[in-house]
């Protein structure tokens, strides 16, 4: 299984890029080549009509071009609503490198891309994403000031996993409350599909809890240190859709929500980290409601990373971090009441909110 997203490309018969780039409307796409690194990437601005495209750098071993420039626009136009509804001056971005992160990391490769993101003059902010560290963003700062993730000993904020944790945890909660009329996750049942830097500090805050968490995960070493710190229960990979669970969070890969998986899941409520976990947002939103199962949009939970690193971007300082985390629970429940009062799904509200706020700052700025 890849760690991207699979987005089926049903209609178009070619692979055009400017189709892409115009479909999901993204400002502007660069490609970076250096032959002494090795360095290919790609960086995609999405949208800065809030203030400039924050979005973390995937290193994955992509199969194949199409693969990558998907991966990277719908990465950085997800990074776009991200930052609108969560009330952040950021616009949307993201950038993608080939490589595999366990045996292609170097210092000379990392350096030559924070050459690349620096010549954008601050247009697009760097940090970390799947397949990079705080290690590599130390490397990213030598070469610009366009970065954040960085660690804290170089005055940074640090790997901001356990706040996107933070908020998918009152994500979750906000949606019990929803579904169950209380936000205890005392009992619960919870699949934690994907226990890496996230996955691992949700499982931390559940077991708390007393939910009872499952696992899954393909990394077996990190599988088994997880299960026998928290006392999780591993399940087969595979078999998360089918467990008789009451929630499921996905905090591996996007994609997960699809016309395979919909059908089988027994939970009431999803609730996790990736990103783009509807497959399609139309159809698989719509299918989740037709099923009674409330999603909790990704972009809308996932955000307590990019809001720590925006607030390392304006000087940063750990409460107003964490205060500005924990506003998730209560627009969760916004987004639900808005969702019923207009019979829509859950993430069709969630980006009207955040077209919303695009829309009225636009409008302003434009008049400038
Ligand atoms: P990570 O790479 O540290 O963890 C992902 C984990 O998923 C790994 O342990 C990996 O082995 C596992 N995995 C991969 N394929 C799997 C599969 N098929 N089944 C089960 N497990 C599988 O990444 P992360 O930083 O924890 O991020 C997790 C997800 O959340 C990603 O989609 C990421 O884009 C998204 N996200 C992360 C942050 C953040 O702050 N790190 C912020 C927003 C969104």
């Amino acid at each position: 299984m890849h760690a991207v997203e699979d987005y089926t490309q049903t209609e178009e018969k070619t692979f055009s890029i400017f189709d892409q780039v115009t479909n999901l409307d993204h400002e502007q796409v660069v490609f970076c080549h250096d032959k002494s690194t090795g360095l290919k990437s790609i960086i995609a601005i999405h949208n800065t009509t809030l203030g400039p495209a924050l979005g973390g750098t995937r290193m994955w071993n992509y199969a194949n071009d199409e693969e990558a420039i998907n991966d990277v626009l719908r990465l950085s136009r997800g990074m776009t609503f991200k930052a609108a509804i969560s009330g952040i001056n950021l616009g949307g971005g993201k950038a993608i490198i080939y490589g595999d992160s366990n045996t292609q990391k170097t210092e000379a490769l990392f350096r030559r891309y924070g050459r690349f993101v620096n010549s954008l003059g601050g247009k697009y902010i760097t940090a970390e994403d799947v397949g990079t560290s705080t290690q590599d963003m130390e490397y990213v700062a030598m070469e610009t000031e366009y970065v954040t993730g960085v660690p804290q000993d170089m005055g940074g904020s640090g790997d901001p996993s356990p706040f996107t944790a933070y908020g998918v945890y009152l994500g979750m909660k906000a949606s019990a409350k929803h579904v169950w009329g209380s936000d205890k996750m005392e009992g619960k049942k919870v699949i934690v599909q994907g226990v890496g830097h996230v996955g691992i500090h949700l499982v931390d805050r559940l077991t708390k809890d007393g939910a009872k968490v499952y696992i899954s995960d393909i990394n077996e070493a990190q599988l088994k240190s997880v299960s026998e710190k928290f006392g999780a229960t591993v399940v087969e990979l595979g078999t998360e859709f089918d467990l008789d669970v009451d929630v499921y969070a996905p905090c591996a890969l996007g994609a997960t929500l699809n016309d395979d998986t919909i059908s089988r899941l027994k939970c009431s409520v999803i609730a996790g980290a990736a990103n783009n976990q509807l497959q399609d947002e139309e159809k698989h939103g719509n299918m989740l409601v037709d099923r009674g199962i409330l999603y909790a949009p990704d972009f809308l939970i996932n955000a307590g990373g990019v809001i720590n690193v925006y607030n390392e971007w304006i000087g940063y300082n750990y409460e107003r971090a964490m205060r500005s985390t924990e506003k998730i629970y209560d627009r969760t429940l916004e987004i639900y009441k808005l969702a019923q009062t207009e019979n829509i799904s859950t993430q069709k509200a969630a980006i009207k909110i955040a077209r919303e706020r695009l829309k009225s700052i636009g409008r302003w700025q434009a008049r400038m």
